[in-house]
Order: structure tokens, then C-alpha cells, then sequence
């Protein structure tokens, strides 16, 4: 599965880039939302899942969700959040995402989750 992971916390990335690549998925990683938006638009049929943090700088997470549901794509979006009273303002926001990660994450629980899809 091709994955893009959206987080500014380089541990989160790096830790998920090893889980991930363990399981032979390939990850591309994003150290902010602009970036992460420019990785999707790029190619967004080699995308198959998108792993994002919420708060970030700039484009935080809903932004980033916001722009590729407005472009018409309905890739599986996955909220990543040390919050979990983020989980509801995402809903607010009426967007259509799937699962929402409440950070720290058991990693065994995230291969499951990556693996539903
Ligand atoms: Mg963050």
C-alpha cells in the first residue's frame, strides 16, 4: 500500500516510516500540510491512504483533508491527533474522513488499522 503520512513531529514519522516499511508498505512523508498537499497532488492515484496529524503550522489537518475533498478524491484519510478533543471538531467540520488516532499510538493497533484498508 502507498502511504502518505502528514506530521510536524519528525519522531512521528520516522517512528511510522519504520513500522510501515517493516510491513513492506511504501511511505512517502510530509513534514508539514503544504508539503503533504504538493506530495498528493503530484500523483494522487499513487496514493492509497493518508496518515495526518491535525495540529500543525500553517495548513494544519482539516486544511489539508478540506483541499483533497474539494479536488473530488475520497482517498481513506486517517486523523493522527494528541487530542482527543480534536476528534470533534474534525466532525464539525463535516468533512469526510475515516478513522481518527489518538497519539501515543500502539503501533500494533496502527498496522491493523493501515491493514483494514
Ligand atoms: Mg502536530
Amino acid at each position: 500500500m502507498n502511504i502518505l503520512l502528514i506530521d510536524d513531529e519528525p519522531e512521528i514519522l520516522k517512528i511510522l516510516e519504520l513500522y510501515l516499511t517493516k510491513k513492506q508498505h511504501s511511505v512517502k512523508m510530509a513534514e508539514n500540510g503544504k508539503r503533504g498537499l504538493q506530495h498528493f497532488f503530484h500523483s494522487p492515484d499513487q496514493v492509497d491512504l493518508v496518515l495526518c496529524d491535525v495540529r500543525m503550522p500553517n495548513t494544519n489537518g482539516i486544511d489539508v483533508l478540506k483541499q483533497i475533498r474539494l479536488s473530488g478524491s475520497q482517498v481513506p484519510f486517517v486523523f493522527m491527533s494528541g487530542h482527543a478533543d480534536e476528534e470533534m471538531n474534525v466532525q464539525e467540520t463535516g468533512l469526510a474522513f475515516d478513522h481518527f488516532l489518538l497519539k501515543p499510538f500502539n503501533m500494533k493497533r496502527v498496522i491493523e488499522l493501515v491493514e483494514a484498508y
